[in-house]
């Protein structure tokens, strides 16, 4: 077996100012860096990337700090500033070190050692040692090459009576906004070509963090959804790549990413779960952003972009639904014409509040509801997909076989919504490769899927 080639380890340059709680911080960065594989240097020109650790007690100290800065960008130019006077703001409520260094990659305050390591990974990533590294460099995926989904947060603040993931899983908590664009560089760098952004609540992203600001690309970007979107639709353009969202309650801001959707920037799909759609069922569900103009939305987002798929799921027989309440969502549904829905019978989960409500509905009315539901979207569905009989749509391969290939357009998710069979290219040199987009013409649908010819 050959010797693999000696990567040389990054190496960082650290200016430690301040009181000893800021040399403590110094410390556990140094640690942190070393456990990681980083070498400390020992001058400005030796070192990849400089950490300077500021103090912001008195108007002197301010000043040895920003001298600091000053010479750190100087001498070597990469530079991330973590310590007290990253969290001071002059009067206009702007960040002083900005103000007087706007090309410092990173401001972080104190005791913030996994912003600063967030900050570090971003621009001086370790490299990977594939004999020492167990995991790649994108981490362990079980879907195919060419999917994957990013996770953006973990846990939910709401409490809707029929769910018990907040209780299993706890209130919402946000990755940091850098994490999160360096695990998609990452996916994007190994080969994915689409990326399915979920959390429990996509909207809410950054909501426990109060949208603090990270940096990405050495530019300040906050922890919320509509900069996420961008910053992501930004990142997967430069790689050919897809971006698609799941799990977006319709809040107003929500309302800002469609025209994102309809330059492009990201794939129009809206994967919105309403679950109903009679006020008082919702009020009962305790759902989030009940109170909004559901149909309404739909309609604005489709004016803003024709070609947006919405996905949804609902729940037929929540406890206490009346024929009258089934019905308004019924006619909801023939009116909002929903392109991808599923629905289930409510069923009852342990623990959860809904099961103490009263007037459950029988089983079998419960299951009856649901059918209902399924034929109406069966219409709904074919309708929609034979409206694209004749149009050209992209698609992304994920199966190549004899007769050809199984791929999705920009309105299938993996798994959960319908696919493309498409016929190979008629010029036998042009083949259907997995993971590869291709544009191909609709020749046929049925309620579920479409045919086409590459
Ligand atoms: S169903 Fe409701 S409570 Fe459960 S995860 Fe979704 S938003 Fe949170």
């Amino acid at each position: 077996m050959s010797t693999p080639p000696l990567v040389p380890s990054p190496k960082v340059g650290f200016v430690s100012l301040g009181c000893p709680k800021a040399l403590v911080d110094s410390e556990q960065i140094l640690t942190q860096l070393r456990a990681e594989g980083y070498e400390t240097a020992k001058s400005y020109d030796g070192a990849d990337l400089v950490i300077v650790n500021t103090c912001g007690f008195i108007d002197a100290a301010v000043q040895e700090s920003l001298d600091a800065i000053g010479e750190a960008l100087h001498e070597n130019g990469k530079v991330i500033v973590t310590g007290c006077l990253g969290a001071k703001k002059d009067a206009s409520g702007d960040d002083i070190i900005l103000k007087v260094h706007p090309k410092v990659l990173a401001v972080t305050g104190p005791h913030a050692l996994a912003e600063v390591m967030d900050a570090v990974h971003l621009h001086l990533p370790k490299p990977h040692a594939p004999f020492v590294d167990l995991v790649p460099a994108q981490g362990i995926k079980l879907t195919p090459r060419h999917y994957a989904y990013l996770k953006i947060s973990e846990g939910c603040n709401h409490r809707c009576s029929f769910c018990i993931i907040p209780s299993m899983r706890g209130d919402l908590v946000s990755r940091p906004i850098a994490d999160v664009m360096l695990e998609a560089e990452n996916l994007f760098k190994a080969g994915v070509r689409e990326l399915l952004v979920i959390s429990q609540d996509t909207s809410a992203y950054g909501v426990d963090v109060k949208f603090r600001t990270g940096f990405w690309n050495g530019k300040p970007v906050k922890t919320h959804m509509t900069q996420l979107v961008e910053a992501l639709g930004e990142l997967a353009a430069a790689y050919g790549a897809w971006v698609r969202l799941h799990y977006v309650y319709p809040y107003p801001h929500v309302d800002a990413i469609i025209p994102q959707m309809a330059e492009g920037r990201i794939v129009p799909y809206l994967d919105v779960p309403l679950q109903h759609a009679h006020p008082d069922v919702l009020k009962r569900m305790k759902r989030p952003a009940s109170g909004e103009k559901n149909i309404e939305r739909i309609q604005a987002w489709r004016a803003l972009c024709p070609d947006i798929t919405i996905r949804s799921t609902f729940i037929a027989g929540f406890p206490g639904e009346t024929e009258a309440e089934f019905e308004y969502l019924l006619d909801f549904l023939k009116e909002a014409q929903i392109d991808r829905l599923g629905c289930f019978a409510y069923s009852p989960v342990e623990g959860a509040t809904a099961n103490a409500l009263p007037d459950a509905v029988p089983e079998e009315l419960r299951e009856e509801r649901r059918g209902r539901v399924m034929q109406l979207q069966e219409t709904i569905s074919k309708n929609r997909l034979q409206a694209k009989v004749g149009r050209t749509l992209r698609v992304l391969i994920d199966e190549v076989n004899r007769t050809g290939g199984v791929g999705r357009s920009a309105a299938d998710a993996p798994e959960i919504d319908g696919v493309v069979y498409v016929k190979p290219p008629y010029e036998p040199h042009l083949k259907l490769k997995v993971g590869e987009f291709v544009d191909v013409k609709v020749t046929a649908a049925d309620a579920h899927d479409l045919w086409a010819q590459a």
